[in-house]
């Protein structure tokens, strides 16, 4: 997206994601049991002992300490250093992806959007492996934020002004929320139980606000796709037993993020090239 940039640019955007991703880990831990993010500072949840910045840089650290707390020896989980790494990824992929859901907005607006979707979305997979729940308040504020991007983008589009942008989204962000929740109540009525969660009606209308209708179209085939296959090597495997509920917003979100990055002529080149979506 920013064309090719120096490789001492490329290692600062990957640190700052690795900072980025262990500040989000204390967010995936701390907001569900509705503590500050901010205040304390990191402490190892076993002994309490407070960590020194030398214990909080993120992957060494964990490297360092071979992946145990210094003071009580418990283990530290493989899924920080991993988080950090991920996010890391996340953040260059940002820098280096064909974004096309803010059409022609400044490639600066374009990175700092993508990192901030990165931030949103890895604290509510996070939370939704742990606990099965998306938090609405979280999956509001991402909708909010995605609609003052797509804002931002409308008045400084290189073309002059594009106020239908932002009604794509606002279409795109309704769409999402209405279509997951009847599905949702549809499953209800007809298999008795609902067949996906309300939290990822409002994943989904969060990635309509960041990624208009096609950019949430293509991200629910993804994902719906991607669920499908996990869910079938899951019960070949042995792995989920029938019926068994799996979250469902990860592999939204994970869409989604594949859909701002590599953008939408991309999937849609793909889906028609495998699938013959050519009607897309
Ligand atoms: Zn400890």
């Amino acid at each position: 997206m920013l064309g090719t940039l120096p490789s001492t640019v490329l290692l600062l955007i990957t640190a700052l994601g690795l900072c980025i991703g262990s500040f989000l880990n204390v967010v995936a831990w701390r907001y569900p049991r509705q503590e500050s993010v901010v205040q304390p500072r990191s402490h190892c949840p076993d002994c309490g002992t407070r960590l020194a910045w030398s214990e909080n840089i993120p992957v060494l650290s964990w490297v360092l300490l071979r992946g145990r707390c210094r003071h009580c020896q418990s283990p530290i989980s493989l899924r920080y250093p991993a988080v950090e790494l991920l996010c890391g990824g996340l953040f260059l992929a940002a820098a280096l992806g064909y974004p096309e859901a803010l059409g022609q907005a400044p490639g600066g607006l374009i990175l700092v959007a993508g990192w901030c979707l990165v931030s949103l979305l890895l604290p509510l997979v996070l939370i939704d492996l742990d606990q099965l729940w998306l938090p609405e308040p979280l999956c509001r504020t991402g909708v909010l934020v995605g609609f003052v991007f797509t804002l931002l983008a409308v008045f400084s589009q290189s073309g002059g002004p594009e106020p239908q942008l932002l009604l794509w989204h606002l279409l795109a962000a309704s769409a999402g929320l209405l279509g997951f929740e009847a599905t949702s109540a549809a499953g209800q009525t007809l298999l008795g139980k609902p067949a996906l969660g309300l939290g990822d009606a409002k994943l989904a209308a969060l990635l309509g606000a960041w990624l208009g209708l096609t950019g949430l179209g293509l991200s629910v085939a993804l994902a719906v796709l991607s669920g499908a296959i996990f869910g079938l090597i899951g019960l070949l495997s042995g792995r989920l037993k029938r019926g068994q509920p799996f979250p469902f917003g990860p592999f939204l979100a994970a869409a989604g993020l594949a859909v701002w990055m590599a953008g939408n002529s991309f999937w849609l080149q793909q889906l028609s090239r495998h699938l013959g979506w050519s009607a897309l």
